[in-house]
């Protein structure tokens, strides 16, 4: 008996419970990729949605699978088509028996698994479906699917409580060969997927570099040979370098990391080294990761509805003026526009900045918040579904955050979080001069001071596009209408 082992965004050979299974079964594995061309379409306000920086990392990110199937006697078909129309057909040329594959949670990747299922089905092939993606497994909830709670703090203290972090597979060390008569297709490139090179920038946090090996080799670099887990809850709001937070996020997005594998690292730290709230805390954000997952899960197609998870129909601007002066980094306020800069330059922003520019955008812009969410869609190297319009639900104050109308104090955070302005002039040339007392106002400068600091506002530099403390005002207004309606 052959079983096709579908790959998606799970591109390990770790941690594989799919791959797992059908090696148990004792018959031939047939591991396959597809690309599939909708992943490389336009979002719905016309952005690339697979953008150059994911692009390029999840064909590093194949290419590395490949490999790996190659080194243990195996290898990896690879498809460009509709996974729906392009496995019932290798079904049959290879004579495969069963397909197995990773559930992922959201509407577009469910309605191509059930697409496939339904025919799998009518042409008589077992299919097998596991969960992969979260820390917490699905059947080891302490609450069904319908009943997760709504406020991660509830979710949290519940499974903390209630349940165990499934220990991983390891990755197995041989894999029986593909059938002779399988063509294993070439990898494409960007060009056939439609997309421009990325550029290197030497500013960037980290140079991402797509799979497995990659990933497991950014794990033992930050937790162990740097020795960062012990110091990363007082770290983690950073914005510059590599080692003020993980960086797993890509190689977790594409399921180059397993969480799981990511949790056994820390509890063997925990156990070699140190345990401290540091360590607890890496495991606090996978947490929440999870928690976005499972909710997009219990919502269906909710969290990309405008009213988001809540429901709230708040009265969104579709201002491409401003959209577009957020997008390049051109709004005026140096800790939005760095930040801008940097996504757009590198693909990948802290999650600090990323609080502080959607805020921004919603609260202080009033613009509908999907747009930043399909922006960051397209150039995320990390862009995950749940955790992107999860969080985006959550900013824009339409998700089951219960506190209302919540907003980011830009310059205090900026003060905050960039006291001496590095961030910042890190990627605005323009404000390398000023003095760490003003570089987070520039519309504050004095004319004799913008010659001094060799910056002029509205030439070199954007005067703010909004006065920050007007535009919170009407846009809290407006929050707020929306709330006595829904009322
Ligand atoms: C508006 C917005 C959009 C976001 N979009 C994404 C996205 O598309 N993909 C993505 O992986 N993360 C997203 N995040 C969450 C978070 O910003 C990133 O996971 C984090 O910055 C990645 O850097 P890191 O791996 O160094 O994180 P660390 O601080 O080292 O955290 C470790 C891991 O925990 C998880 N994690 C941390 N914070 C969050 C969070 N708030 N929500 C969910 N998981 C979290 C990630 O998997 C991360 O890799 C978004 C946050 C915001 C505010």
């Amino acid at each position: 008996m052959s079983i096709l082992v579908w790959f998606r965004n799970d591109l390990r050979l770790h941690d594989h419970e799919p791959l797992q299974a059908a090696l148990k079964a004792g018959g031939g594995v047939i591991p396959v990729y597809c690309f599939d061309p909708r992943q490389f379409g336009e979002t719905a306000f016309g952005f690339p949605k697979t953008g150059k920086f994911r692009a390029q990392f999840l064909l590093e990110s194949v290419a590395d699978l490949r490999r790996s199937l190659q080194q243990r006697g195996s290898d990896l078909i690879i498809r460009w088509g509709e996974p729906e129309t392009v496995i019932p057909s290798l079904v049959k040329e290879l004579d495969a028996q069963a397909v197995y594959w990773h559930e992922e949670a959201t509407a577009e990747e469910l309605a191509v698994e059930n697409a496939l299922a339904d025919k799998l089905e009518a042409m008589g092939t077992t299919v097998q479906t596991y969960w992969g993606a979260t820390l917490y497994h699905l059947d080891d909830l302490p609450f069904s699917i319908n009943k997760v709670p709504e406020v991660f703090t509830q979710f949290r203290k519940q499974v903390e409580k209630s349940s165990i972090v499934y220990e991983p597979f390891s990755a197995p060390k041989k894999l029986p060969p593909l059938p002779q008569s399988a063509s294993v297709g070439e990898l494409p490139d960007l060009a056939k997927l439609g997309v421009e090179a990325p550029q290197s920038d030497d500013r960037a946090v980290l140079k991402f570099v797509g799979g497995e090996t990659a990933g497991l080799a950014r794990l033992q670099a930050y937790i162990w040979d740097a020795d960062c887990l012990k110091v990363y809850k007082q770290t983690r709001n950073g914005m510059l370098g590599a080692n003020y937070s993980s960086k797993f996020s890509a190689w977790l997005a594409l399921g180059c990391l397993s969480p799981r594998w990511v949790y056994q690292a820390v509890q063997d730290y925990e156990n070699e080294r140190v345990r401290n709230d540091s360590t607890y805390w890496l495991v606090f954000e996978l947490l929440w990761r999870d928690y976005f997952r499972l909710i997009c899960l219990k919502h269906g197609d909710r969290v990309f509805y405008p009213s988001g998870l809540r429901g709230l129909k708040v009265d969104w601007q579709q201002d491409w003026p401003r959209f577009n002066a957020w997008c390049a980094g051109e709004t005026g306020y140096p800790l939005v526009d760095a930040n801008m800069r940097e996504l757009a330059a590198t693909g990948f922003m802290s999650n600090r900045g990323r609080q502080n520019v959607a805020s921004f955008l919603t609260k202080n812009l009033g613009i509908d918040w999907r747009m930043g969410a399909e922006w960051f869609e397209s150039l995320l190297v990390d862009y995950d579904v749940c955790s992107n319009w999860g969080n985006w639900n959550y900013t824009a104050g339409v998700g089951n955050d219960a506190r209302g109308f919540r907003y980011f104090n830009i310059p205090k955070q900026a003060k905050d979080y960039d006291p001496q302005g590095d961030y910042v002039k890190h990627w605005l040339p323009a404000l390398q001069r000023l003095p760490a007392s003003k570089v987070h106002a520039p519309w504050q400068l004095s004319n004799v001071e913008q010659k001094r600091f060799e910056v002029r506002l509205g030439v070199d530099y954007p005067n703010p596009i909004v006065d920050l403390h007007k535009s919170v005002q009407a846009n809290e207004r407006i929050y707020n209408a929306a709330l006595e309606r829904s009322a």
